[in-house]
């Protein structure tokens, strides 16, 4: 067959002059109705082996003629899509191989091997012209009068194009989907059979087994009259085309068979977790079950993962608060990240503690647990993760999403470029949009292949199977994130990898790769391990974030009568800029009961308010305090005189241009501040102002989806003459779950509206 290709375009966008439909049956007539609905200009024309449906089409408007015979129909048609039940491909096709001139020939059968197989038999290969495909629609229902236009709007058509398919009859096929509203996609045949065997065919095969097994029960009319809505939410599908349903799992058997084994020994384990009362393997099971679904849901609808909230979440912060008590903040974010990564690739079972249940941990726990990774819980800050080693991740299904964790991006990066298979990463609409250039380059030395979305930014596509050799690497710029990067990348090269760091950044990452019995050496600003090593599972009991402890400490520092105690707060010396900074100001702040968890040195933090003065913030201070500037700045704001603060370009890429965020949203309280290309000037409170009055007005923000910056905002109203109201706070939930719940307690006049 060669392409025929139409001369002129339809207002749907769509070339076929004339479309024939072989089997006017649900999706076929659907497909006719999408088509006139989205102002095809073309004739559609259809056989049925069933007069009567041919009748109801013509009497529904859904085609323009049609017969039973298939000989009149198919010279003069530009494309013929095959709709009939898959077993019956074959015939079909045998049937219209003499009469096929040049036309595009496509399907939309449910299962694409043995289609692809019954084509091979008839043409002795598949036609260039032939593309195979498969709306991801459907319903119960059969026949042309169950039809309907809108069944493939925001719908997937998969196509499975082969390597000598025409790509102008692809892309015929494709404009006849779109113009549907259908999204479409390619896949390779196997892929297909294999994905859809999972989310498809064995559903429907339980579902059609479930029901069939009770009703053959003597009490079935009880069963069936007490059946609730859970029993009908599952057996729905059971009561689709048993034809076709025989069709497909005889079609994809092989592919079927794999994901029924999976299922079985998945029910065994649940069986032997039940009839052992082992109740904590249950619960696990149960918990990753339901951490898994509202994953896939919030990634299928784009909605919020944890707390499905819209992205309008709102803050009102009142003046009159006040700052008292003794509270335990979240753990550690970036300790939680690292804690899942190594405890997966560890040997043995490490059991984490304090565990940040934060949308960013959260996302890289499921995305190990996509690499095949078994992790039980979180559970009140509780994780269980049984290490695989370090060769033992498996290729995830699909891409790896990290939601709104620049963090676990880049230390995925480096972990990756490591593996023998290639992934791919993405985020969300926010980490899109950051630079992946400062750890793709460096990676790209070391022998990685990363491809990376114009501009260097995600998503980044990770080739595996390349040879890494240790590199020195002289970083640009302090960046704890590149420095765990290239290490990471470092623990699956060849030799050495060093990396040099213009200024102390967080070691969390050589604290961590310590503990778990892989040596990293430091010396002066250089740290270094050898690749090739073993880590070995061990406890890990997460302190406090200092950072989401940084709002509460500001929060004190400004606010007259405070008298605030945080618990167990992580001060890792590479953490502890914004104790420094804050001490340097004249906070009256001190560490009790200064101990170690977990490698990492944690103290209670007793802070009250005095009365604090600007500063020039030391250039030394900066990467120790980096997340902890827009809090800081709010402190500056409250402060006697003027904050100087330079060298801190990194604000600028951070999840928004925090210098400029901070700015705008500063001036619009009243606060003056003047911007620099790496730093701020902020004028704090003039002498003359009442010493315990408010220090600026209220105003109303744009956080820019900044979780940092909608908490030091409504912190800032602690000393606000007036409302702070602040808009786009739902990454709130990335770092500090429960933020608005502990602002209250302790004080603070704080209010959630969405
Ligand atoms: P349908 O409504 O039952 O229509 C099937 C059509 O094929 C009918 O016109 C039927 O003719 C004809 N047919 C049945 N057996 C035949 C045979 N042995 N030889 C020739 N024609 C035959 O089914 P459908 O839902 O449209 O399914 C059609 C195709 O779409 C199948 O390959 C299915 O796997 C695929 N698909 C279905 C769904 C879904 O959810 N329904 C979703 C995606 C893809 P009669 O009128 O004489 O019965």
């Amino acid at each position: 067959m060669a392409v025929s290709q139409q001369d002129s375009k339809d207002a749907s966008g769509i070339v076929e002059s004339r479309l024939l439909i072989v089997g006017l049956g649900l999706i076929g007539g659907s497909l006719a109705r999408a088509l006139k609905a989205a102002g095809f200009k073309g004739e559609i024309v259809a056989w049925d082996r069933d007069a009567d449906a041919i009748a109801s089409g013509l009497e529904m408007g859904v085609i323009d003629a049609g017969g039973t015979e298939l000989g009149p129909l198919v010279p003069g048609s530009s494309m013929i899509l095959l709709a009939v039940p898959v077993l019956a491909m074959e015939s079909v096709l045998r049937t219209l191989a003499p009469l096929i001139e040049n036309q595009v020939v496509t399907d939309v059968g449910s299962t694409k091997l043995a289609i692809r197989a019954a084509a091979e038999r008839v043409f002795g290969s598949v036609p260039a012209n032939m593309v195979l495909g498969h709306p991801i629609a459907g319903s119960e229902r059969s026949g042309v009068v169950a039809s309907d236009s809108s069944l493939y709007r925001q719908h997937k058509v998969i196509l499975t194009p082969q390597a000598n398919t025409h790509p102008e009859a692809l892309g015929r096929v494709k404009a006849l989907w779109s113009a549907c509203g259908a999204e479409v996609l390619e896949m390779t045949v196997e892929r297909h059979d294999e994905v859809l065997a999972r989310t498809s065919h064995l559903p429907h095969l339980l579902a059609f087994s479930l029901v069939d097994t009770l009703a053959r029960q003597d009490d079935r009319l009880e069963i069936f009259r007490y059946a609730a809505g859970g029993f009908r939410d599952f057996t729905r599908i059971a009561g689709s085309d048993p034809v076709m349903w025989r069709d497909i799992f005889s079609a994809n058997r092989d592919a079927l068979l794999t994901a029924l084994d999976d299922f079985e020994s998945g029910i065994a384990r649940m069986r032997r977790a039940i009839a052992s009362g082992d109740e904590d393997a249950l619960l696990a099971t149960l918990d990753r079950a339901s951490h898994a679904r509202h994953y896939f849901d919030t990634l299928l609808n784009k909605t919020r993962y944890q707390t499905m909230e819209s992205r309008n979440v709102r803050y009102r912060a009142r003046p009159s608060g006040s700052v008292s008590g003794s509270i335990r903040v979240p753990g550690d974010k970036s300790i939680s990240h690292r804690a899942i990564m190594l405890g997966a690739l560890a040997e043995g079972v490490t059991q984490v503690q304090g565990f940040l249940e934060g949308e960013d941990s959260l996302a890289t726990l499921q995305a190990f647990r996509e690499m095949g990774v078994a992790i039980e819980g979180p559970q009140q800050g509780r994780v269980t993760i049984h290490g695989v080693g370090m060769q033992g991740l498996k290729q995830p299904a699909g891409p790896l999403y990290v939601g709104n964790a620049g963090t676990a991006m880049r230390l995925f990066a480096g972990l990756l470029a490591g593996q023998a298979f290639d992934t791919e990463l993405t985020g969300d609409a926010s980490l899109t949009k950051r630079p992946m250039a400062r750890v793709a380059d460096p990676l790209r030395e070391m022998g990685a292949v990363i491809e990376t979305a114009k501009d260097q930014r995600p998503p980044l596509v990770i080739r595996g199977g390349q040879r890494l050799k240790g590199i020195v690497y002289d970083m640009p710029m302090a960046s704890a994130q590149v420095k765990s990067c290239l290490l990471l990348a470092g623990l699956y090269a060849e030799g050495e990898t060093r990396v040099r760091e213009p200024a102390p950044t967080r070691d969390h990452t050589e604290r961590m790769l310590n503990g778990f019995g892989y040596p990293v050496q430091r010396e002066g600003d250089t740290a270094w391990l050898e690749g090739g090593g073993r880590l070995i599972a061990g406890p890990i009991d997460v302190p406090s974030d200092i950072s989401s402890a940084t709002f509460f400490l500001v929060a004190a520092a400004i606010t007259p009568g405070a008298d605030l105690t945080l618990e167990h707060v992580g001060i890792n010396p590479t953490r502890i800029g914004v104790i420094n900074i804050l001490k340097a100001m004249g906070a009256d702040l001190e560490l009790i009961d200064e101990r170690e968890a977990g490698g990492e040195p944690v103290a209670d933090i007793h802070i009250r308010y005095r009365p604090l003065t600007g500063i020039d913030i030391p250039e030394a201070q900066v990467p120790l305090a980096i997340d902890e500037f827009p809090a800081l700045f709010i402190a500056a704001a409250n402060a006697q005189g003027i904050t100087r603060l330079r060298g801190a370009e990194e604000l600028r890429v951070k999840e928004s241009d925090r210098l400029q965020a901070m700015a705008d949203g500063m001036s619009a309280l009243g606060i003056k501040a003047t911007l620099y290309e790496d730093g701020i000037d902020i004028s704090g409170r003039d002498e003359d102002q009442e010493a315990e009055g408010p220090s600026y007005g209220g105003g109303h923000i744009d956080s820019l989806g900044d979780h940092r910056i909608a908490m030091s905002f409504a912190i800032a109203s602690l000393r606000a003459s007036d409302d702070i109201i602040i808009d786009d706070c739902a990454n709130v939930a990335t770092s500090f779950p429960g933020f608005v719940e502990l602002a209250r307690r302790v004080g603070l006049n704080l209010e959630e509206q969405t």
